[in-house]
Order: C-alpha cells, then sequence, then structure tokens
C-alpha cells in the first residue's frame, strides 16, 4: 500500500484560522447568523457548501478534523462523532431499515458485538456471525436483504487481519457494502485504498493518543456524509452524536504526530512479541512470521508504520492474567486499564472487559482464552528496560 501516503497527506493540508492562526481557531457557537434569509433556506437543503448552519449539522472545528481525516484515509469527506460507538452505530442505522441483515466478523469489539447481536434486534435487523478469515463463510452468509458485511481491520481483541480486498470483491458482487473500523491499525491499513466503502473510527484511542476524551469518525464518500447530515433523513443530523468542537480541535492537532507515534508504537510491539513468544506463550501479533494471517498483513500494510501497537498473550487462566496484570501495574509497565492507543501501555484480560458482553459460549467459539491479555504498547523509550520488568513479574507470578 505504499502508493498511499497517510502522513504526507495530511501534512500537505493548509489548515489555518481566520487571523492566520496556524492552528484552525476553534468554534465556539452553537448557531451561525446569515446575512440574507434566502441563503439559510438553501444551507437547510444541503446547498452552499462553506455555511455552517447549526452546531449539531456542521461546524467549522468539526470540518477541519473531518478534512484531515478524508485527507489521511483517501475518502472525499468524513464525519466527525462524539465516541467510536457514535460512528458505528450511525453508519449502521443510516444503511439499514427494518427487516435487513448484516454479515459481521463474530470477533469485534464488546460494544460494537453488543449493539448488533442485541440492540438491533429493536429495529428487527438481524445480524449473521461469522469468521472473517473465511471469506466463503461471508459469502455463504449473505442473503437478499443483507446492506452490509462488517469486519474490523485487525480484530478487537484476537487481532485477525481482515482481507479487506476479498470481502469489497464479495459486497461487490452482492451489492453490498463493507463497513471497516480501522481502530487498531491508523495509517497502517488504508481501508478505502483497499475497496472498504465506509471506514469508521474510535479516534478515542490511537489517533488522539492522549486518553483524554472519547471521539469518533466516519469516513466515506461524499455522498454517504452528506446524506448522515440531511436534515430530514441524516442519522447524524437526526440522532445528534456530534463531537464538541473544543475536542476535535485538539484531536486535529494530534493528528500530526500520529505517523511518528505509530513507528515507536510497532517498534516496541514488535520487540515484546518477540520476547513474549521465546518463553512460549502463545502470543498473538500479526507482526509475529507464525501469525495465520502474517503474510495478507505485509501485503495490506504500509510497510513506513509496522504492525501496529496490540499484542495478545494468552495465560490460560482469568487467574494468572490478573496476577500478571497486577503486578506489571506495580512495577510500573503501564496501567490495568480498557482502552488503547495511549502513549503509556495498558493491559486488561479481554474476556472479563472489553469483550466481556460477549457470552463465554460465544467468546470460546472464537477462541478467545479466559487468560488472554490484550497489550496496548505505550511509546516507551527502552523497551529492554520494559522488558526486564515485564520479565521479572513472569517470573515473580510463575504464570508459566
Ligand atoms: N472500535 C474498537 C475496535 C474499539 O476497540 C472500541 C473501544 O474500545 C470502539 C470501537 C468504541 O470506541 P469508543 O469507546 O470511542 O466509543
Amino acid at each position: 500500500m505504499k502508493n498511499h501516503d497517510p502522513a504526507s497527506k495530511i501534512q500537505d493540508l493548509l489548515q489555518f484560522g481566520e487571523f492566520g492562526d496556524v492552528n484552525p481557531s476553534i468554534t465556539d457557537s452553537a448557531t451561525y447568523t446569515f446575512m440574507e434569509a434566502k441563503t439559510m433556506l438553501d444551507t437547510f437543503k444541503g446547498e452552499h457548501e462553506g455555511c455552517f448552519l447549526y452546531s449539531r449539522h456542521w461546524n467549522p472545528s468539526n470540518k477541519y478534523l473531518a478534512d484531515a481525516l478524508a485527507a489521511m484515509e483517501g475518502t472525499g469527506g468524513a464525519w466527525a462523532t462524539a465516541s467510536g460507538m457514535a460512528a458505528i452505530t450511525t453508519t449502521i442505522l443510516q444503511l439499514c431499515n427494518s427487516g435487513d441483515h448484516i454479515v459481521s466478523s463474530i470477533t469485534t469489539y464488546g460494544g460494537t458485538f453488543a449493539f448488533l447481536a442485541n440492540y438491533l434486534k429493536k429495529f428487527n435487523i438481524e445480524v449473521s456471525f461469522v469468521d472473517i478469515t473465511r471469506t466463503s463463510e461471508v459469502e455463504k452468509a449473505i442473503r437478499p436483504e443483507t446492506k452490509l458485511i462488517y469486519t474490523e481491520s485487525l480484530t478487537n481483541p484476537l487481532l485477525q487481519v481482515s482481507d479487506l480486498p476479498a470481502l469489497s470483491e464479495i459486497a461487490g458482487k452482492h451489492n453490498v457494502k463493507l463497513v471497516v473500523d480501522n481502530t487498531f491499525t491508523p495509517m497502517i491499513i488504508a481501508p478505502a485504498k483497499l475497496g472498504a466503502d465506509i471506514v469508521v473510527y474510535s479516534l478515542t484511542k490511537f489517533i488522539n493518543g492522549k486518553n483524554d476524551c472519547v471521539a469518533g469518525a466516519i469516513c466515506a464518500e461524499k455522498e454517504f456524509i452528506d446524506a448522515l447530515a440531511d436534515v430530514n433523513t441524516g442519522s447524524a443530523m437526526l440522532l445528534g452524536p456530534i463531537l464538541e468542537p473544543l475536542r476535535s480541535s485538539g484531536i486535529q492537532k494530534n493528528l500530526h504526530t500520529l505517523h511518528i507515534r505509530m513507528q515507536q508504537h510497532s517498534r516496541n510491539a514488535m520487540y515484546l512479541a518477540e520476547k513474549f513468544s521465546e518463553t512460549g506463550l502463545r502470543t498473538i501479533y500479526p507482526g509475529l512470521p507464525g501469525h495465520p494471517q502474517h503474510e495478507l498483513m505485509k501485503k495490506l500494510m504500509h510497510p513506513d508504520f509496522g504492525f501496529g501497537g496490540m499484542i495478545a498473550i494468552d495465560l490460560g487462566t482469568s487467574e494468572k492474567a490478573a496476577t500478571l496484570m497486577e503486578n506489571m501495574q506495580k512495577e510500573g509497565v503501564g496501567y490495568l486499564a480498557v482502552s488503547l492507543g495511549y502513549f503509556k501501555t495498558l493491559f486488561s484480560n479481554s474476556g472479563k472487559s472489553t469483550s466481556s458482553e460477549v457470552p463465554e459460549d460465544v467468546q470460546k467459539k472464537m477462541g478467545l482464552s479466559e487468560g488472554l491479555i490484550r497489550f496496548s504498547v505505550g511509546l516507551d523509550h527502552d523497551i529492554e528496560r520494559s522488558w526486564e520488568k515485564i520479565s521479572y513479574c513472569i517470573e515473580k507470578t510463575g504464570v508459566i
């Protein structure tokens, strides 16, 4: 994917404020004035690009962030949401009507799984869950009423790599949309360039990278983004999951260091994954040659940004996982906390935290062991020192 250079696309943007301020000014208004009443009416109809009506519809700060995200993804547009879940739910509710059907990876973030498995029942929308690495299963699950295929580029928490070009071919053949959550792999994977119709993000994670807010985004062609903001039928406009402008301006600035951060997250994660693997622990990392989709990952990824900052290790039981995590926190390896993409290392036992919405029998079916610890590897300057601490904790707790 070297021909798409997301970091340079962001760097090329000239986004400055009305006084030449190098960081775009932050919008502090819920509503906007019009010199002529007709312009207001036209703006309601979706005409008059560049005019702002009301902050829930569009606002300048969110537009700056959305334009930068669209440049990164190579899509015609984007829309900033109040959380990653808002991006996912707004997209799905825009695409589906009552009676429709979705084919989804069985392995997704727990909140997404719960929305698909439980919440959509209210709208009589059925979901078939499949092993996303078996593309023939995906195609077999498609029905006449299927509206979309849903997956994560790198699935949470099992770190399976979705074969986006193959899924896109299936989606195209059956005239359904391919929706991809790229939260784990910004810059590394460019889903829209690989055939995704809509890319969703939790900006809370790597893109913002500071763990100081929740936020999300939807990146797609302009027609879809405009449809989301339609005053009569747009799920973004009507459900109102808008990101607060102060936050979008902070995220817009953080986006400019994302390429360097992703490189360091990936470098550190590769080092730790190799070390974990040498101990004999079951280690899942797409950069390891033993990962079942390692070759596919190499084909899909932009080589400048590595294999990402996420690792999973399997200690067999949740008790062992808890002991190791508590000790790692005491030794200063990082925090026992959910979420990811932070400058410090975060770790959690997925089955008992971010995938706890997934019933235990489904966890087993998808291959999620109760002892799985998911690591979001931080930006540690001296990762060898961090490994020494982890290794000490492994020995001390006798978990292997
Ligand atoms: N997508 C993925 C892959 C996630 O891991 C998460 C949260 O952990 C979300 C979406 C939801 O994002 P948010 O917490 O910003 O709503």
